[in-house]
């Protein structure tokens, strides 16, 4: 029998694209999800996708007593905890909303995984943890000081799964997974980002520019100390992301870690910059696409770029798919989940 890894999120952006991996390496995903930011659809298409029934519990991981009965009757020893919500400017504005989802959430998540056995946790965090840094790249050794509540609350979950990993006789370890920016989507067009409100991301704007749903890309800023003056990501197809969490997530369960908590940076170590990823849209649609200078937006940074070599080393995990696969994959998943109405349609059914 395969073993079962609960994975929270699991109908996410992200967390969908795991769901698919951890199939494909035979383990048998369990998905708790409130639907707060996916649409149910989502588990359809990722049955049609694995070619398996697939089981969800609609339960918010807040709800202590509804996890219990998930861990009990799905007994397993690995989490992969993707749940939260993530968008920087509304973490500005509502911080206990994200404390509440994303921290307090967590915590109960963590103490009724602990609770039930315990195991091994993999928890996404975020490069926004690293804050406003100007040194690059980012390793796992610099300081972590994030400079928005969003970035926080990744910050303190981290701090927690430390301290849990480390609390004498505790039966879990944990490893967190920095993010840098996911993009792109599966090469079956059958999942991928499905923004609910209006995209903030680059990606997700440009796919919307080439449809024709906005006039025109807005650049913020082409001023900055980068090498054509607009700002560098390091970009990382979320394929690549979620086969990360499999090797991660087997890794840990192996033991193969001395500590029992690890912080790694998930990043090709390539950066991109605005106006290169308009270029490589440009060249997958074979057109202009009408763009703008615009002023900087109002907290972002420069450059972020992370050098991901910590898990090369200790999972054996690094990026396969460049630039232009996460263009040319972006672009086919906007294709297909326009056919189907989904693509910034309201109705979140
Ligand atoms: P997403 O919003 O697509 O997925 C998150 C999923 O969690 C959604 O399906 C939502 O319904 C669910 N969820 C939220 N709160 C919940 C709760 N209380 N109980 C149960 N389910 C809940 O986001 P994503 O882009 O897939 O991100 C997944 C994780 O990766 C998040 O933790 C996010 O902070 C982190 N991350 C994302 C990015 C990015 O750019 N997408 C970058 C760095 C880190
Ligand atoms: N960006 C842009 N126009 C947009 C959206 C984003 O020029 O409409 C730029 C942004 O300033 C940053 C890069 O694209 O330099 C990536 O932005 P995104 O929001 O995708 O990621 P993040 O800033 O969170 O790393």
């Amino acid at each position: 029998m395969s073993e079962k890894i609960l994975v929270t999120g699991g109908l996410g952006y992200i967390g969908s694209h795991v769901v698919v991996e951890l199939c494909a390496a035979g383990y048998e995903p369990v998905i708790v999800d409130n639907l707060s930011n996916a649409r149910a659809s989502v588990l359809e298409r990722l049955e049609r996708l694995t070619q398996r029934a697939l089981t969800h519990y609609d339960v918010d991981i807040r709800n202590r007593a509804a996890l219990e009965t998930v861990l009990e009757r799905e007994p397993g020893a690995g989490l992969i905890h993707l749940a939260a919500f993530k968008a920087v400017g509304e973490s500005v504005e509502e911080p206990l909303k994200y404390y509440d989802n994303n921290v307090a959430g967590s915590v109960a998540l963590f103490d009724v995984f602990e609770r039930a056995g315990g195991g091994g946790i993999v928890f996404s965090s975020s490069a926004m943890v690293y804050g406003d840094v100007k040194v690059f790249p980012l390793h796992e050794g610099m300081p972590v000081q994030p400079n928005n509540p969003y970035g926080a609350s990744k910050a303190m979950m981290e701090q927690v799964l430390a301290d849990l990993a480390q609390a004498p006789g505790a039966k879990t370890r944990g490893l967190s997974l920095r993010y840098f920016n996911p993009a792109g989507a599966h090469d079956s067009a059958l999942i991928g980002e499905d923004p609910k409100d209006r995209p903030n991301n680059l990606f997700p704007i440009i796919v919307q520019v080439a449809v024709g749903q906005r006039d025109h890309l807005t650049i913020f800023g082409e001023d900055y100390d980068t090498p054509d003056g607009t700002g560098v990501r390091d970009y990382i197809h979320v394929v690549d992301l979620a086969q990360a969490h499999v090797m991660a997530l087997r890794a840990l369960l192996d033991g193969a870690f001395e500590q029992p908590f690890t912080a790694l940076n998930l990043g090709t170590g390539t950066p991109y910059s605005v106006r290169e990823v308009v270029t490589a849209f440009e060249r997958e649609l074979g057109q202009t696409l009408p763009q703008k200078m615009g002023e900087r937006r109002s907290g972002d940074v420069a450059t972020l770029l992370a050098d991901p070599s910590a898990a090369e080393r200790a999972i054996g995990w690094s990026a396969q798919r460049d630039l232009p696969d996460m263009v040319r994959d972006a672009w086919r998943w906007a294709g297909a989940a326009r056919q189907w109405g989904l693509w910034n349609d309201d109705d979140q059914s």
